[in-house]
């Protein structure tokens, strides 16, 4: 009930502190939370969302300990506006190259859960935040040796189709530490590591926390929120757009703003009016864009 009020307060906070209330406030749905923190010089209303996130950023909302399975809490309630804290992370491996992305594979007719990153036979993999082990298991026709990780932040981590496990069920671990090698293992095609960031086993594409290329978290914080629609099945516009391919898989429907942008270059790069892409982010056409804000761009 106190959290109730405590939200409440901070819309009516607001709406009073914004001059006009832009769609800066409205694309925080799926922005990274800092750079909203950022936009508002109201020193009271930054420690009043940071108490409200304090009290939800716990990892209770998860009703149980499971060993046995992966996907074990599909039917609990999802928590709104989630706030996760990314700080305090380790890149899960340092190879920098994305074959496959998250969403919908026209090739294999399937949703790709995850983020597929090219490594070797053999490379360590690595613990993406502090945790405790909750799976190690194999699964022939799926993941092959995977390890999965419940972190304080309320994710959970997942790392397939490893050669080998390094650490054991109920296993705390640390940020960083080496849990498996890179493998070839379950229904895979060639090496690589087969990554998942989920929150009560929903799955959030991993490209909207981590960077792998550069080596790199997108923000401090990234506020899950279930009710932000999953990008449509791309299958059209995955194959037939001009966007770069990244190891010749399917576009990323989504995209991090970079310096010099604008929404004009990149509805264009899309293949999208700014309408549209305006549209698909709660923005007004005079939004101005800040770099590393996440816009979703189909
Ligand atoms: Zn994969």
């Amino acid at each position: 009930m106190n959290k109730l009020k405590i939200i409440s307060l901070t819309a009516a906070l607001f709406l009073a502190t914004a001059s006009s209330v832009s769609a800066q406030d409205l694309i925080a749905r799926q922005a990274p939370v800092d750079r909203k923190l950022k936009a508002i010089d109201s020193l009271v209303l930054k420690r009043q969302i940071e108490k409200e996130a304090a009290a939800t950023a716990v990892a209770d909302i998860y009703p149980s300990w499971n060993n046995d399975y992966a996907h074990v809490y599909g039917g609990v309630p999802l928590p709104e506006n989630f706030r996760i804290d990314l700080r305090g992370f380790s890149m899960p491996t340092t190879n920098r190259v994305v074959t496959s992305r998250y969403g919908y594979r026209s090739r294999w007719r399937r949703n790709h859960k995850g983020l597929d990153i090219d490594v070797n036979v053999g490379d360590t993999i690595y613990a993406a935040f502090d945790g405790k082990v909750r799976v190690v298991r194999y699964e022939r026709g799926g993941y092959g040796k995977y390890v999965v990780i419940r972190h304080p932040n309320g994710l959970e981590t997942f790392y397939g189709h490893m050669s080998a496990w390094l650490v054991e069920p109920n296993q705390e671990v640390k940020s960083g530490q080496p849990i498996g090698l890179g493998g070839n293992t379950g229904r895979s095609t060639g090496s690589h590591l087969h990554f998942e960031t989920r929150v009560l086993s929903k799955a959030i594409n991993p490209e909207l926390l981590f960077d792998f290329p550069n080596q790199d978290v997108t923000a401090d914080y990234y506020v899950f929120n279930p009710t932000t629609p999953e990008p449509k099945s791309s299958s059209v516009s995955a194959e037939g757009k001009a966007q770069p391919k990244e190891g010749g898989e399917g576009a990323s429907p989504y995209y991090k703003v970079r310096k010099g942008d604008s929404l004009y270059k990149i509805a264009k790069r899309h293949g999208i009016t700014v309408e549209k892409l305006c549209r698909l982010n709660g923005l007004s056409k005079r939004t101005i864009l800040r770099p590393g804000l996440v816009l979703r761009c189909s």
